[in-house]
């Protein structure tokens, strides 16, 4: 009996993953795709002679249309009339541009496109009275999915579907609180709902960041959903399928590469300096060379931006109404009183003012008042949804669990004597 309820379930969740993808066909076959004529820069590139180059060492724009037979006063209001459009003095060498050109035998340029990126571009028009402006190539969005099984490594598991390099970048910051990734096992899993970004219907342009995740660390399904929690704010988090929050509320360092913890929180440290007294040290000390970034552990809003006697220039940070940080003997400091910064933004520049002997941030932890180790304490996650927006919430993530749910794990690469099995006809 058992056995035969299961049979049943698997068989309607397969069925209704099936309808829906028969759903969405359906749906994109509706979408008008004629196109009668094929406009590319927003011009018909058969009614010119069209010329394509990237503008070389020594180039100008004034000789690169004299060349092509503009008259000399088109060029001077060009240089003069359009600046802010475009600064001809600007042009780079590298930057492809288009010289659409009159078809008749005269030749003379009557359209220069210069691309400022791959989406961006300028339009000089130098027919009849000159203009100038900025456009963007049409940009179109499609969803993927994917998954992977790991074999190795998460990256290899990613780059083996041909999936962008950015989808393997954001898994791992979506999940960095929860997941480490540097001990990851064979087995582990992954699924991704992710948009790609294509320019003209066909210059592939990058991924946007994950809509959907679900990773499989040791046989726990950990679900990750982007989700705007604080719309004053307009800031994005990835929550669970419960509503937490899957980021922790502070990082372990204030900084994010190249530190060396040279001192711990130590309340019986003694120093030779002061007669081997003891002097406690209430901060953690993380040695870098002067200049290096010094990012906010955690989001919340600066109460203190100043410079006063042995912590020298410093900045402290209001969390919650348990937790503040501090970031002594700063070079410079990035942020004011009364601003708000979220966790990983750059809050100033590691410095020696204050009293040190070397370059580094003390970076001092207060717990209701206190200060305590940080590296002790048990820190807790970050804000989960507001009860107000949790039906909210779950509403907005049904689909898209279901949508996950109904991925199928893409297998690693399979055996040679698979290709034996051929016994069916
Ligand atoms: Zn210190």
């Amino acid at each position: 009996m058992q056995k035969f309820f299961g049979a049943i379930l698997t068989l309607l969740i397969l069925v209704s993953c099936k309808e829906e993808k028969v759903l969405v066909q359906e749906l994109e076959q509706e979408d008008p795709i004629e196109k009668p004529i094929v406009k590319q820069f927003g011009f018909n590139f058969e009614e010119f002679k069209v010329v394509q180059d990237t503008i070389r060492y020594g180039d100008s724009f004034g000789e690169l249309m004299l060349k092509n037979k503009v008259d000399y006063p088109k060029i001077a209001t060009v240089s003069q009339n359009f600046k802010d459009t475009f600064d001809v003095r600007k042009i780079m060498v590298g930057k492809p541009y288009l010289i659409l050109k009159s078809r008749d035998t005269s030749e003379i340029a009557e359209v220069f496109i210069y691309q400022n990126d791959r989406i961006n571009y300028t339009v000089v028009d130098l027919r009849d009275s000159v203009s100038a402006y900025k456009s963007r190539k049409e940009v179109k969005y499609v969803e993927r999915e994917a998954s992977g099984i790991i074999e190795t490594s998460l990256s290899e598991a990613i780059l083996d579907q041909g999936i962008d390099y950015n989808v393997t970048l954001n898994l791992s910051e979506i999940y960095a609180w929860t997941i480490d990734f540097f001990r990851l096992e064979k087995g582990d899993k992954f699924k991704v709902i992710y948009k790609e970004r294509y320019i003209n219907d066909s210059i592939y342009a990058g991924a946007e960041p994950i809509e959907a995740a679900l990773f499989e660390h040791k046989g726990k399904p950990i679900y990750a959903f982007s989700y705007v929690a604080d719309s004053l704010k307009q800031i994005t988090d990835y929550f669970d399928d419960e509503a937490n929050n899957l980021r922790s509320t502070f990082l372990r360092a204030p900084i994010k590469f190249g530190y060396r913890l040279s001192s711990r929180y130590n309340l019986k440290r003694r120093i030779a300096y002061y007669g081997n007294r003891v002097r406690p040290h209430k901060g953690t000390d993380y040695a870098s060379p002067v200049g290096t970034p010094i990012i906010a552990t955690a989001d919340g809003t600066v109460t203190e931006s100043t410079r006063r006697g042995g912590n020298g220039k410093y900045v402290k940070i209001r969390h919650n109404g348990t937790y503040s940080t501090q970031y002594l003997h700063m070079k410079k400091q990035k942020v004011k009183r009364g601003e708000f910064v979220r966790q990983g933004d750059v809050i100033g520049w590691v410095g020696m003012t204050g009293n040190t002997g070397g370059p580094h941030v003390c970076y001092r932890f207060w717990k209701n008042g206190r200060q305590v180790d940080p590296l002790r304490e048990k820190l807790p996650a970050a804000e989960p949804i507001a009860d107000s927006l949790r039906v909210a919430y779950i509403d907005y993530i049904t689909p898209q669990k279901w949508q996950l749910d109904c991925i199928e794990y893409v297998l690693p690469t399979p055996e040679p004597e698979e290709k034996l099995v051929t016994l069916n006809p």
